[in-house]
């Protein structure tokens, strides 16, 4: 049986084939494994921190580098309660918890349809709701005057440093601040390999706009944060976007609009799109007596900005990219599994494969893998057979394989093979860089 939400040629245990990869080629392994794992928590690999790092670059340079009316921020993850009393998540960040009356598991009342997902009881006990912050004591007392946060999501640095950037950067509305790292949520069931994990990644943006321009921004980044994923190769057919209902809004937002992907279970959130009103600057500065506001000096109009949030998770990212890449096809009658990553993403742009292990092609391979290494990540494999070591490449998403023969001594060129049209091409090692860097601009 196919997964019920898998497109119609992905493989029937698509999830099951992901995962399987992703340990056995170092993608992601089950954190503190030789202990035997901790709670859903995972460790990035070799390969996956190349890969996750790749997502995050491409989200900062879409989003940061690329324009001149956004901002970077790296505020810290320990936090005092103030700020989340303020935010509200110290009494509104809660999941509603049930617990089966029959197996006695707890689940997330929200997310499981009226059947315990372990033994299909229907009998639960009352939802209570459960606070997803991770607390912690700052400092040597554990007393309530220690008490710090781990933060939730990225977003509250950016609005309590809102004056912070407004004095040293002279932005004026419309203009944003983003921010990449690490958010806990303390998870009643995390689920779905790194979907849904207690410690992940996120990417946010919060953009400060007049209000009456408010819904136009936030069509403007439906639009766009919709557009980043298709142009990274995530087909059409895999995404949509999906309009929460007015019962479904948080209590902050007047619009919110998710980015779904088609998940092996169904589509699912990948990113929300929220237009937040003034509601959080306002309550910072009504708990901080600070003011959170712009003055705009030539017409001495003052105004608290709308912010409108896409808040996209980088780890969940990852996923949806790895699952929409993973195909498996037939080379000459083999059968390959490839990924079809988009070179900005994969973990190596670049495999170098001496031909032969001899010795007397390790130093032009070792000249032509310095030479790409400056402006690519690559790999260097001299084990196995050729034919075996372009499979391994393929599989872990590998766009170009560059040849070293006996003949590239003396006529001082390489075979690049393609991953997914697997043609090879002879090109001189004095064009390689370019050739290289006019195939990744073209993807
Ligand atoms: P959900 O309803 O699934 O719990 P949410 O709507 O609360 O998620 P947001 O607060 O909007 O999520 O967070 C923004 C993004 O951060 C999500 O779209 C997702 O990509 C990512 N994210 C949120 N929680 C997690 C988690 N526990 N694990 C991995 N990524 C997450």
């Amino acid at each position: 049986m196919p997964d019920p939400g898998a497109p119609p040629d992905a493989p029937a245990d698509l999830m099951e084939k992901v995962v399987g990869l992703c340990k056995r080629r170092g993608f992601i392994f089950p954190s503190a494994e030789i202990y035997g794992g901790f709670r859903s928590t995972y460790d990035y690999g070799p390969l996956g921190v190349n890969l996750l790092r790749n997502v995050k670059n491409a989200w900062w340079e879409a989003m940061v580098q690329r324009r001149d009316d956004v901002v970077g921020l790296d505020a810290a993850i320990l936090s005092p309660p103030a700020v989340w009393e303020a935010s509200g998540h110290l009494s509104n960040f809660t999941d509603p918890l049930v617990d089966c009356r029959s197996c006695h598991q707890r689940w997330r009342a929200d997310k499981i349809d009226g059947v315990c997902p372990a033994c299909g009881s229907t009998e639960f006990t009352q939802a209570r709701a459960f606070n997803l912050m991770f607390k912690t004591h700052a400092g040597p007392v554990e007393d309530e005057g220690a008490v710090a946060y781990l933060r939730p999501e990225t977003a509250q640095g950016m609005f309590t440093n809102f004056a912070n950037v407004l004095q040293t950067t002279r932005k004026k509305p419309p203009f944003g601040i983003a921010q990449v790292g690490k958010s806990f949520r303390n998870e009643i069931t995390p689920q779905n390999f790194v979907f849904r994990t207690r410690e992940f990644e996120q990417m946010e943006l919060e953009y400060f706009v007049p209000p009456a321009e408010a819904q136009h921004w936030f069509e403007y980044w439906l639009d766009e944060r919709y557009r980043w994923y298709t142009g990274l190769g995530i087909p059409p057919s895999e995404l949509r976007l999906r309009h929460h209902d007015a019962d479904e809004l948080a209590h902050y937002a007047v619009a919110t609009a998710d980015v779904e992907f088609l998940f092996p279970w169904g589509w699912d959130e990948l990113e929300g799109v929220a237009n937040r009103t003034d509601a959080d600057l306002m309550a910072h500065a009504r708990a901080s007596g600070e003011r959170l506001e712009y003055f705009d000096q030539p017409t001495g109009e003052r105004y608290v900005p709308y912010v409108i949030e896409p808040a996209a998770g980088a780890t969940r990212a990852m996923m949806a990219f790895l699952l929409s890449a993973y195909h498996e096809d037939e080379i000459g009658g083999e059968p390959r599994t490839v990924l079809r990553l988009h070179p900005r993403l994969a973990p190596y742009q670049i495999a170098v494969l001496p031909l032969s292990k001899k010795e007397t092609l390790e130093p032009l391979a070792r000249e032509v893998l310095a030479s790409l290494q400056v402006h690519f990540m690559c790999d260097y494999d001299v084990t196995q057979s050729i034919g075996k070591r372009y499979r391994r490449q393929d599989e872990v998403g590998t766009p170009w394989c560059v040849t070293v023969d006996f003949d590239s001594i003396a006529d001082r060129a390489v075979t690049v093979r393609d991953r997914d049209s697997t043609d090879q091409v002879r090109v001189p090692i004095d064009g390689l860089v370019e050739e290289l860097r006019r195939r990744t601009d073209r993807a």
